[in-house]
């Protein structure tokens, strides 16, 4: 029997790149109006090709990227002149305005129908690697619980996500079903551990070798036709 769902976020429920893209721009026009300093000795590309050197150097920011940026923004503040005090504020205020917009996503079609629908009988929870909080938007409320690689300091495919939802939920393996977009950190990742999983395939990708999702699905429209095809395979194959 299934009891929990639980569900990536990123390209899964909404569509990532225009809203870190939208995102970014924000922050930018943010950093022109209020760190002048900054944008005239960097450049859209240099900041972010920083940001990229900073994680290297940084591996303990690998899993943190809100952190990672932070601090990216706050080291091209001191390197434009803005004291140590004023730059950590900066960078915070800044910071907001980027999470703000990070948070401004619009739903796939069907997902919030779908989400609410399901909620009636399973629990359900967010497994992401990104920054986005759940609880930041409307669909919050029909989530038990989320992890994300900054709350555990690992990324999907590492199986942390997958173990903190075992422990968390006390269902077996065989009780949950994982959906998500991307065949190894989704799909490979919770089948590993025995999970059944719903790969939301949107444009139609060939599968990876090693990634065998219990069932494949294009729209969200589809997601509880095939959630009752997995309960029956559930049923039949249910240990006593
Ligand atoms: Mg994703």
């Amino acid at each position: 029997m299934i009891k929990v769902i639980t569900f990536d976020l990123d390209d899964t429920l909404w569509e990532v790149t225009p809203v870190l893209m939208r995102a970014e721009n924000l922050l930018f026009d943010w950093l022109q109006t209020h760190c002048p300093a900054v944008m005239q000795r960097f450049s859209i590309r240099s900041l972010r090709a920083m940001r990229m050197e900073l994680v290297k150097s940084r591996p303990d920011l690998v899993h943190r990227i809100t952190e990672a940026r932070h601090h990216a923004l706050q080291t091209a503040m001191l390197r434009a002149g803005i004291s140590e005090a004023a730059a950590r504020q900066l960078a915070d205020r800044a910071m907001e305005v980027f999470m703000a917009a990070r948070h401004d996503v619009e739903l796939f079609d069907e997902v919030e129908e779908v989400i609410a629908q399901l909620h009636g009988d399973y629990l359900l929870g967010v497994l992401t690697n990104g920054n986005a909080d759940i609880y930041r938007l409307p669909l919050g409320r029909y989530f038990s619980f989320a992890f994300s690689a900054e709350s555990l300091n690992s990324s999907k495919p590492m199986p942390l996500h997958f173990e903190r939802t075992l422990e968390k939920t006390g269902a077996r393996p065989e009780e949950i079903i994982h959906v998500g977009d991307h065949p190894e950190h989704d799909v490979a990742a919770a089948q590993r551990l025995g999970w059944y999983t719903i790969w939301l395939n949107r444009d139609q990708l060939d599968a990876i070798p090693g990634s065998q999702p219990s069932a494949t699905i294009q729209r969200f429209a589809e997601l509880p036709a095939c959630i009752r095809q997995i309960e029956l395979h559930a049923a039949r194959h249910a240990r006593p």
